[in-house]
């Protein structure tokens, strides 16, 4: 049982001034592993001056400088990867390798950051003048739990490079995670201020946060609901915002495709992360007449799917992160038969034999419309949707119509009529016959999966301010 009662404010772990305790949850147990207490708007404005004391100096540091800052806090993130990797499988769920490679991830954002640092260029000249890019000032920095411990370094790490200070404020559900990068990064021996860690409530130092005149920027990812209030709450002082949200992304299946390949790889898009993933093709698109196909090969597929113990190797599906989430879930698949759609395989309940634990049974529909409840909104969760469509301007209009846009997958044996199709999709990211990340380039989302992007030099010029500077010098 952990106790978590210290927030990171100035260089230190202090006391929070807020009172309330949060229980920690292992999601395959639905034991409570642990106790948070709980940062309130006091420690959060406490927070945003120590990172406003710091900037004024933080950010006239040189670029080795912060290259070699970059270089402390990764070796002390990866010095503590076996115990994130615990933190990964207890508190969210996570099957092993999945958490192996999260856990390795968080360090990794760090070595990024630092090479998309190392390349770039701060001034350069247009004409007669000169354009300076400046950082933006201090950063309110706002983390969903489905990777937690990524999202504050890879964050942390951009807005640093940029040479912005940050109040970070992660989600209250992965407090151990956090204790863990904490620690690390005290260890790295940054500056006192340049970074803050406040856990608490989304509705309270989230929102202290997204209001804060001294906060010039906001990185936020989660739940387009969320980034939509933020928006509002920063308008007032004008608040440069950069939103990674929710996603329905389509699977597009083209009449060529090799099924053999398409069905694990729609599978591995729609159940990555539990199906706790904001990329997750949970739209597959299948052309009418190899429904049947589609529909006999992805059962049987997604029946062999292991949904359960995440310390169990063959386990590929997890918890959900919270009983919250599993009744969401649950809710779903029951709207999802209410409107007429039919069950290929899973359905309502936990998998056979489990009795306790938050967990799923993996799940595909068919017959599935574009107009469905189940096909609009952000299920979260291993629940997939299959819709047939007639021919290729159908399959690229159903893509399309939706909310959404972050990302998009399209699987061909004619690479030059999937490039076809990528090009008039409207999403952040398209793969083709893969499922594949590059931390070099931009990651974001279309239409309301979000604003900006995130990673790369864009990632990086989010905390940037261009100033031109003119005249004779
Ligand atoms: P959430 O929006 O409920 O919470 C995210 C964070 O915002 C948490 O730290 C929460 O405490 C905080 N928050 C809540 N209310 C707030 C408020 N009023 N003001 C400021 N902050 C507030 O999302 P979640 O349930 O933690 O995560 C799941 C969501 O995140 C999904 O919708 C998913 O698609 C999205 N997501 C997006 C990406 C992406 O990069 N696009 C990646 C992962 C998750």
């Amino acid at each position: 049982m952990q106790s978590i009662d210290k927030i990171y404010i100035d260089g230190e772990f202090v006391t929070p001034h807020g009172e309330e305790m949060f229980d920690l949850f292992n999601p395959a147990t639905e034991q409570v592993i642990g106790r948070v207490r709980l940062a309130d708007e006091h420690d959060a404005n406490r927070a945003v001056a120590a990172a406003k004391r710091a900037f004024a100096s933080f950010s006239r540091t040189s670029k080795s400088e912060r290259l070699d800052m970059l270089q402390s806090m990764g070796n002390a993130v990866a010095a503590r990867e076996d115990e994130l990797y615990e933190a990964i499988v207890e508190e969210y769920g996570s099957p092993v390798v999945r958490a192996r490679w999260m856990a390795k991830y968080a360090q990794t954002a760090m070595a990024e950051a630092a090479k998309t640092l190392r390349q770039y260029d701060f001034t350069r000249r247009i004409n007669e003048s000169e354009v300076v890019m400046q950082p933006v000032g201090v950063a309110g920095l706002i983390t969903p739990w489905n990777a937690n411990a990524h999202f504050i370094c890879n964050k942390l790490a951009t807005a640093m490079a940029a040479g912005c200070t940050a109040v970070i404020k992660p989600s209250e559900m992965s407090a151990i995670q956090t204790r863990i990068v904490t620690e690390a990064l005290h260890e790295a021996g940054v500056p006192a201020g340049v970074f803050n860690i406040v856990t608490g409530r989304g509705d309270v130092v989230g929102a202290t946060m997204s209001a804060h005149p001294d906060i010039a920027k906001i990185s936020f990812t989660g739940s387009t609901a969320v980034g939509k209030t933020i928006l509002r709450a920063g308008a007032d002082t004008l608040k440069r915002i950069t939103l990674e949200l929710g996603g329905k992304s389509p699977f597009i299946v083209l009449d060529d495709a090799n099924f053999e390949e398409a069905v694990p790889l729609a599978l591995q898009a729609g159940f990555m992360n539990n199906g706790q993933a904001c990329i997750a093709g949970t739209r597959i698109l299948v052309p009418q007449q190899r429904l049947a196909e589609f529909e006999m090969r992805i059962r049987a597929a997604a029946e062999k799917t292991q949904s359960g113990d995440p310390r169990d190797p063959a386990t590929v599906i997890g918890p959900m992160v919270s009983e919250k989430q599993w009744n969401r879930v649950q809710r779903y698949i029951r709207i999802g038969i209410d409107e007429g759609a039919r069950l290929l395989t899973g359905g309502e309940g936990r998998p056979d034999g489990l009795k306790s634990g938050w967990f799923v049974r993996p799940t595909v529909f068919t017959d599935v419309h574009n107009d469905m409840t189940i096909a609009r909104e952000e299920i979260f969760g291993p629940v997939l949707s299959i819709i047939a469509y007639r021919d290729l301007e159908e399959a690229i209009a159903i893509a399309n119509d939706t909310t959404y846009g972050l990302q998009a997958y399209v699987v061909s044996a004619d690479a030059a009529k999937a490039r076809e199709v990528v090009s008039r999709i409207d999403a952040g990211r398209v793969m083709i016959n893969a499922i594949t990340h590059d931390p070099a380039v931009p990651f974001g989302g279309f239409k309301q999966s979000g604003i900006g992007r995130e990673m790369g030099t864009m990632g990086l010029e989010a905390y940037l301010e261009p100033k031109s500077v003119m005249g004779t010098f």
